[in-house]
């Protein structure tokens, strides 16, 4: 298999994705000391940066060569590392940097084992493994330049100024849609919710959205300042329907608890500034 940059030119380096020594991941070749595949640096660079595009933190590399795969048989002494805890960490460092560690630390390798001195650049086979990517549609993500990986906020900083728009993508067709939409029945699952609850929370937060602490964005038609009453833990994942478990939110904030790829972090942030709020592991 083979993989374009970003300009969709073909990068000359071959890959695989794996099931291989209990491990999942992208295997990633070149034969030395005569380079097969050219471009075998730039394409681990591709990779590295469409893995950090796509949220994930850190991956863990190891060395696939038939020889060294014969002589080490346990992966840990197998896997090149990096830092202390033998990741490397893609959100951290840049994609060339990320590289540029594997193959000093690979140094330390020869065709069969281990080696005191760090020489040569012998047989490249690697295995880039990602807890995360368990599947070969997940990698194919990664992979295919088509894909738009979920960006992070903070790589697109100020959105207004950096056209937020290319981030979109576009449809193939137009869509006719529908004049007259069918009208389906849908048996759903509803949570009865005390309003007392929902009262409380409104009332503490005196009309300000308690993760971005703004105004609520207009007076309902009851006269109150607008605010969704939104639960930490959800309902469907067994969180309880309590005042320590609820937060008064704007709409924009409400969404983004949902659907933002950051919303974790967001989760966390509510913890640690809503004293009320009870962190429920459910
Ligand atoms: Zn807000
Ligand atoms: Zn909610």
């Amino acid at each position: 298999m083979k993989i374009n940059d970003a300009n969709g030119v073909e990068i000359d380096s071959e890959m695989s994705i794996v099931f291989e020594d209990g491990y999942f991941g992208l295997i990633l070749e070149s034969w030395g000391p005569k380079v097969r595949n050219k471009d075998y640096n730039k394409a681990l660079e591709v990779i590295i940066h469409r893995l950090k595009l796509s949220g994930l933190k850190r991956i863990e590399i190891f060395l696939a060569s038939s020889g060294i795969r014969k002589s080490l048989n346990n992966m840990n002494d197998r896997r090149i590392k990096n830092h202390v805890d033998g990741f490397f960490y893609i959100d951290k460092d840049s994609a060339i940097d990320n590289r540029l560690n594997i193959s000093k630390s690979q140094k330390f390798f020869d065709a069969t084992g281990k080696k005191q001195v760090a020489s040569g650049n012998g047989t490249k086979r690697i295995l880039i493994h990602a807890k995360d990517l368990n599947s070969e549609d997940a990698w194919m993500q990664i992979l295919d330049f088509n894909y738009k990986l979920p960006l992070k906020v903070a790589n697109i900083s100020n959105l207004k100024e950096k056209d937020p728009g290319k981030y979109l993508q576009m449809p193939a067709i137009k869509p006719e849609g529908q004049i007259n939409p069918l009208r389906i029945t849908k048996t759903v699952t509803v949570f009865e919710r005390d309003p007392k609850v929902v009262e409380w929370v409104l009332f503490t937060s005196y009309g300000k959205c308690e993760n971005c602490n703004s105004d609520a964005p207009f007076i309902s038609i009851n006269g109150e300042p607008f605010l969704e009453v939104h639960h930490v833990v959800s309902l469907s994942a067994g969180g309880p329907d309590t005042v320590d478990n609820c937060v008064a939110l704007c709409p924009n904030c409400h969404r983004k608890m949902h659907f933002s790829n950051e919303h974790e972090d967001l989760k966390s942030a509510l913890y640690s500034k809503i004293t009320r709020l009870k962190k429920y592991n459910c």
